[in-house]
Formats: structure tokens, sequence, C-alpha cells
């Protein structure tokens, strides 16, 4: 296949996921695949394993899981199945994604409790240790990672030390971040993490992943309030009943422009480097932002390198939806902003997206400044 066939897109994704993907990730999906035979399976069985390794060094205590659906599935997933009936949830929340992960665990009927630090603040962790001692009902914690409706980054590795002290089972939301931010599953002790297939690792959409400890997972035996979100289930049928085969229709040409994306990423040098990359991304993209007038929303000893939340400017003149069409024309496409109470749009930086890129995107923002 001549890869320089394939059309360019028509611009470049600045948003969270589904990202801009390299052409030959695309490229990887134009086979079909008999999801029984071990051409598939082979593919599933390492791509299973290599997705591990990125998550933790102690990949012997630890299982990768792949769930359909968007992430949110996967999400629900780990929900439904973590707790047991008589468990509690305490959801550390700042912002929309913390907030899905109570909302789902109200869906299941799950006793649940929100600590909500506001949506331009980190979690409260001396609140957090008084929250643990007062309550031993409290079964299990849950933290979002990069917290994408702002682009802050948690402290995900104090709250797991806290966690511990009082024995919990700890599930982090790394769904924004994992592949793009160094991380430990094992030396964080985080004992369930998600991400899914179109963010960091550079995928396109489809499914999501789910990383357990394994023997928290097996506590999920029996655990599932739902059949085709049944974490154990589905981790039994490709990983021990048949290696490989997905109980229910695989998304087929994901996984395997998935495995592509795997691939690119070892090639790239890993996490450190692709970590790299964003982070120089992010800090173009803020230093030129800023010398044209704009304000970012957080402070930067919050702000991860995955996506940043500016401030609209504050001239009358100025609508969301003019700037984003006129920057759209000249080949981006960024985000709107998701803080309650604060106008304000949002631009990522992962994805095949490199620094000369964002330099095109200041460009671009620049000539785009109709109200100056
Ligand atoms: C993208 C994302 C999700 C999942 O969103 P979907 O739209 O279901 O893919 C969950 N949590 C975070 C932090 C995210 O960035």
């Amino acid at each position: 296949m001549d890869i320089n066939a394939l059309p360019d897109n028509p611009y470049l994704l600045l948003t969270p996921g589904p990202l801009s993907t390299t052409k030959t990730v695309k490229a990887a999906m134009l086979r079909d695949w008999c999801t029984w035979d071990d051409d598939y399976k082979s593919i599933v069985r390492d791509l299973r394993e290599k997705v591990l390794q990125l998550a933790t060094t102690r990949t012997q205590d630890y299982t990768s899981v792949l769930m359909q659906g968007s992430g949110t599935f996967a999400v629900e997933s780990v929900i439904g199945s973590m707790l047991p009936e008589n468990g509690k949830l305490l959801v550390l929340s700042n912002g929309s994604y913390g907030q899905r992960i109570a909302r789902t665990a109200k869906y299941y009927k799950i006793e649940t409790l929100i600590l909500d630090s506001g949506e331009q603040d980190p979690p409260d962790l001396g609140l957090l240790e008084k929250t643990l001692q007062e309550d031993p009902d409290i079964s299990h914690v849950s933290l979002v990672h990069c917290e994408t409706t702002t682009g802050m980054l948690n402290p995900i590795q104090d709250v797991g030390r806290i966690v511990k002290r009082y024995h919990k089972t700890y599930f982090v939301d790394t769904m924004s971040s994992l592949g793009g931010v160094p991380l430990d599953l094992a030396e964080y002790q985080i004992d369930f993490a998600v991400t899914s297939s179109n963010k960091c690792i550079q995928g396109v959409p489809g499914f999501g992943i789910i990383f357990a400890r394994l023997d928290e997972l097996e506590k999920c035996k029996g655990r599932g309030r739902s059949l085709s979100l049944d974490l154990f289930e589905q981790w039994k049928a490709m990983a021990i009943d048949d290696p490989g085969k997905w109980r229910f229709t695989s998304p087929t040409h994901t996984v395997r422009a998935f495995y592509q994306a795997l691939k690119e990423l070892e090639a790239e040098g890993g996490i450190a480097r692709r970590f790299e990359r964003y982070a120089t991304n992010q800090k173009t993209l803020v230093k030129g932002m800023r010398e044209l007038g704009f304000q970012t929303l957080l402070p930067d000893a919050y702000q991860s390198p995955i996506i940043t939340s500016f401030l609209n400017p504050t001239a009358p003149e100025f609508e969301f939806m003019d700037f984003y069409n006129r920057i759209k024309a000249k080949g981006f496409v960024i985000y709107p902003g998701k803080v309650t109470n604060v106008d304000s749009f949002r631009i990522g930086n992962i994805g095949d997206v490199y620094p000369e890129d964002i330099e095109r995107l200041l460009a671009a923002v620049k000539g785009s400044m109709y109200w100056k």
C-alpha cells in the first residue's frame, strides 16, 4: 500500500480524542479479519501484553482487558464490576469526568460519596484522610488523572498513599494520560485504571483498555451488574478460556489500527519520548498564546501536557464559534470549554502533532483575532 496515496485530513485535530492519527495507523485498517482465527487472536494476545507494559513494570501482578465501546464504557465496566453489593465508593472530583464516575455509580445504585474540590483546585488530601478515617463503609476510592475538563493533572500518587493507608481499593481514570504521561500502576498503588484506543496511544476510537491488579480482578467474579460490561467475564473469555478471542464481536479494524499505534509509540521511543513531545507542544502553545494576550485557566503548576484551557477574550465581539470557524478554515480544529462558571475554550496537544504544528496554529490564531 502506498501510504502517500491516502488523502490528507482536511484539518489537524487539536482535541483530546479522537485525535489526529498517522496514515500508517489508518492504513492498518484496510483489511478484514476472522475473529476466531489465530491470525487475529495472536494480535490480540500480543496487544494485551504490549499495552500492559505501558502501564506498569510489575506486569506479573496486573492484566489488561479490552472492552468494546468508548472510554466511558470501560469506566462503567470497572465501576459496575469492582464494587460488592454493600460497597461504597468515594469519588474525588474536580471536573465533569469525575462527576461522570459518580453518575455511573448512581445508575447502578452504588452508594457514593463525592468530595468535589471545584474545577480549578486539586483534591483536598486532608479532607480525603479525614473522610476515610470517619467513614469505614467506604470500600473504594476513584480519581481522574488528567481531568480533561480543564487539563488539570491530579496527584494520583499522593492520593494512592492515603487510600492504601486505609486499605481501600483504588481506581484511577487514566483515560487521557496513559501513553502520554509516565506512570506505574504498581508503584502508585492503583488497582484499576482505564484508557481508550483513541487517546495518547494514538489509535482510532472503538474500544477501551482496563488494567486490573489480578488479585482485585478475582474479587470481581459474580459482581458484574451488566452482561456486556462484566469485567471479570470479559477477562476470563479473552485471557483464559480462548486467549485472544473476545466474548462478543470485537472491533477488528480498530484493534489492528491500535496494534500499529503501539508499534509507533515504541518506535518514537516509548512514553518518555512521547511525554516530551506533548510537553513541548504544550509549552510552545502556552508561550505563544500568552504572547497573543490569552490567559490560561489553570496555574502552570496544575497543568497537564495533554490539553490546555484558555479564558475567552473579554472583547464583546468575541464569539467562540466565529473564532473556531476561522481557525478551522486555516486547517485546525480546537475544542469548546467545559468549565461551568468560566467562559473558556481548550486546545489539545496530543495525537500526531508536533511543535511545528503548534507554531502554525499560533499563526492561524493570530490571523483569526478579528476582535483586535
Ligand atoms: C475521553 C475521556 C473519557 C471517556 O470519554 P468517551 O467519550 O467515552 O471516550 C473518560 N475520562 C476522561 C478523563 C477522558 O478524557
